[in-house]
């Protein structure tokens, strides 16, 4: 009689931001009881809610240690430095020592950061809104910038103009300049845009749209026509872009590093390679163009989660699907734009503004949080047109495998 125990399957999960976070909850959820070791890895020991790293003020801290808990997953800290796909390994920054740790199944969830590269001089001279590092030292610069001191916020999307509004809010002895190489809110209807400038035109935010940045240098823009823009604290609020790590470990990648999936959301080179979240760039049509957004970030994160596990217990692999609802905007905090749109992510003409949408915004912040961050919510997160889930595999197959 074979009396052994069974080495259990180990699944690492790279980031705990809201897709790693999400789909690590998800996953020990599901395996309960199973021969299934859940590694999370994260350089920060929180999790940060990416949605507010624009807001002035304390942000609440949740430590992941917290959030696991009453969980199986076992939580390290460190940086992902880089992964072997064919040894099946990642080699991690833990403190002062290199470490590699093994894996069957991985689950990339990196996320996207600024991009720093493709402009000189942002590195440099700007502070990218989107890192948690530039954040919190964009908000310190501003609490000490003196009345009349000037801001540029660089970027005419959803990210800019939320920077943009939070700070002309909060700080209305500083001069507000919002700079866009296109138009201000592109993706939103004629009436939300009518919206957004008749906000930034109450705050006194100047908004220069047309104006593409070809270099920055200290303390001013350079546009592409050769005009200078002046500041003293510049907001980063360009593209974003995935890691290159994947990149580097020889996957498939688009223009912007993020990791070409197949429909089941694995990586079209290593079928035991799951990504979720801002790094995954779809080779098939869910449905909808999918852009880096929480609000894809969680069902992503939840599908690869549930392809995962029906892996394990020998259920199917299903296509990811997904439909738009809205586009949420804070204007400040007592103001915002919610953008009602069609499944494809194209605007309609209905919004809804003011105190009302800054409620359903802040209810939006808190519902995601609560979907990644949550064991209850994690397990039970849904999304507009979700293919039925592969959830709960078979469940001979499911006994199968925990005796196997
Ligand atoms: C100011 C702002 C406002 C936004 N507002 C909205 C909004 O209203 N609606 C919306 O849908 N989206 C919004 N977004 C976009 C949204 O935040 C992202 O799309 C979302 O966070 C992506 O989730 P993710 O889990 O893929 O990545 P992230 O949330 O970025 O998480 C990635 C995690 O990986 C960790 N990590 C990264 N590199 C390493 C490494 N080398 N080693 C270890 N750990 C690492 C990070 O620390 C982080 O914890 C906003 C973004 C910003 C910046």
């Amino acid at each position: 009689m074979n009396t052994q125990t069974p080495s259990p399957t180990r699944i690492v999960i790279l980031g705990a931001g809201y897709a790693g976070m999400n789909a690590a909850l998800r996953l020990a959820h599901h395996t309960r009881g199973l021969p299934v070791a859940l590694t999370l890895v994260n350089a920060g020991d929180t999790f940060v809610e990416r949605v507010r790293l624009h807001q002035t003020g304390q942000v609440r801290q949740r430590p992941i240690g917290n959030i696991l808990r009453e969980t199986n997953v076992r939580f390290v800290q460190a940086r992902v430095l880089s992964i072997t796909p064919d040894a099946q390994t990642v080699t991690v920054q833990r403190q002062d020592e290199q470490e590699t740790l093994a894996y069957d199944y991985l689950l990339y969830a990196l996320g996207s950061s600024a991009d720093k590269t493709s402009i000189s001089g942002v590195r440099e001279h700007t502070l990218a809104v989107g890192d948690p590092a530039d954040a919190a030292r964009l908000h310190e610069r501003l609490a000490h910038l003196p009345s009349g001191g000037q801001v540029v916020v660089v970027g005419g999307g959803l990210t800019g103009i939320e920077t943009a509004a939070e700070i002309a809010e909060a700080y209305p002895a500083l001069r507000v300049r919002l700079v866009t190489s296109g138009v201000l809110g592109a993706t939103l209807s004629a009436s939300g845009r009518a919206h957004l400038h008749a906000v930034f035109a109450r705050f006194g935010v100047a908004v220069q749209e047309h104006s593409p940045v070809a270099r920055v240098e200290a303390g001013a823009l350079i546009s592409t026509s050769g005009e200078s823009i002046p500041f003293d604290v510049c907001a980063w609020a360009g593209s974003f872009r995935a890691l290159p790590l994947g990149r580097e470990a020889g996957l498939p990648v688009n223009a912007r590093d993020q990791i070409l999936v197949d429909a089941a959301l694995r990586s079209v080179a290593h079928a035991n390679i799951y990504v979720a979240g801002d790094s995954a760039a779809l080779t098939h049509d869910p449905g909808a163009p999918i852009r880096m957004a929480c609000a894809t970030a969680l069902p992503l994160a939840s599908h690869a989660a549930d392809n995962l596990y029906a892996r394990l217990t020998g259920g199917e692999q299903r296509p990811f699907g997904f439909g738009y609802f809205f586009q949420c905007i804070s204007l400040g905090r007592q103001d915002g734009l919610i953008q009602f749109v069609r499944p494809d992510d194209s605007p309609t003409e209905r919004i809804l503004t003011g105190r009302a949408a800054a409620w359903v915004k802040e209810a939006v912040c808190r519902y995601a949080a609560a979907m990644a961050a949550t064991p209850f919510g994690a397990r039970n997160h849904r999304w507009p047109k979700q293919h039925r889930a592969a959830q709960h595999g078979d469940e001979n197959q499911r006994e199968a495998y925990q005796s196997s």
